[in-house]
């Protein structure tokens, strides 16, 4: 069996006070873990179980497996789009923020606004497109930009598991604190840099 739980790379306290430690445990421990066992459930032991998962997410033509397959993913990408104290964006995708986004201040506005505006369960996305440009949208439950022509850089999960045992009903506060204080613009520059290099 190919998919697993990739470890938190942080402590579980480590964004505190935004996210609390609590969200951190029931997140990861509860969700994130129980779409690899969904995962694992729908399609252990098929030749599916030997792919990699953005290959599964890419081929999945049944809609639960895609669902769980891109939670798992999904997940994973989040926890590596946070951590306490990032700084701001350097090198090529600075660049490229000002360039596609009017800066960093806007870019940030945008993506609260995605974040805000998806009405239900999903995800909003720092994209890259083949050429570098970026762009910010949203998606709804499980979807994700693994079969578009878009790359994450970053992505902002709004299900309601994310943020409710904090600040209950108010996304807007968990957003606005994600945005401004937890996004890990270091490791969205490295994606950002393994496309233009073809990596
Ligand atoms: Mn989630």
């Amino acid at each position: 069996m190919s998919f697993e739980l990739d470890p938190l790379p942080f402590e579980r306290d480590a964004l505190e006070p935004h996210i609390s430690a609590r969200t951190v445990e029931i997140h990861y421990e509860k969700h994130h873990r129980g779409y690899v066992s969904k995962l694992e459930k729908a399609i252990g032991g098929t030749p599916a179980a030997e792919r990699p998962l953005e290959d599964v997410i890419r081929e999945a033509d049944d809609a639960q497996v895609f669902n769980v397959a891109a939670q798992v993913w999904n997940h994973t990408l989040y926890w590596n789009s946070l951590c306490p104290g990032a700084g701001p964006p350097e090198g090529a995708l600075a660049a490229a923020i000002d360039r596609d986004l009017g800066g960093l201040a806007a870019a940030r506005r945008a993506l609260a606004e995605a974040a805000n505006g998806e009405f239900g369960s999903g995800w909003a996305w720092l994209l890259a497109d083949v050429d570098g440009r970026l762009r910010v949208q949203s998606s709804t439950d499980a979807e994700n930009p693994l079969r578009s022509r878009y790359t994450a850089l970053l992505t902002i999960d709004v299900w309601e598991h994310a943020y409710y045992l904090d600040v209950q009903n108010e996304r807007d506060r968990y957003v606005q604190a994600v945005v401004d204080q937890l996004l890990d613009w270091q490791k969205a520059g490295k994606r950002y840099a393994a496309l233009s290099s073809g990596a």
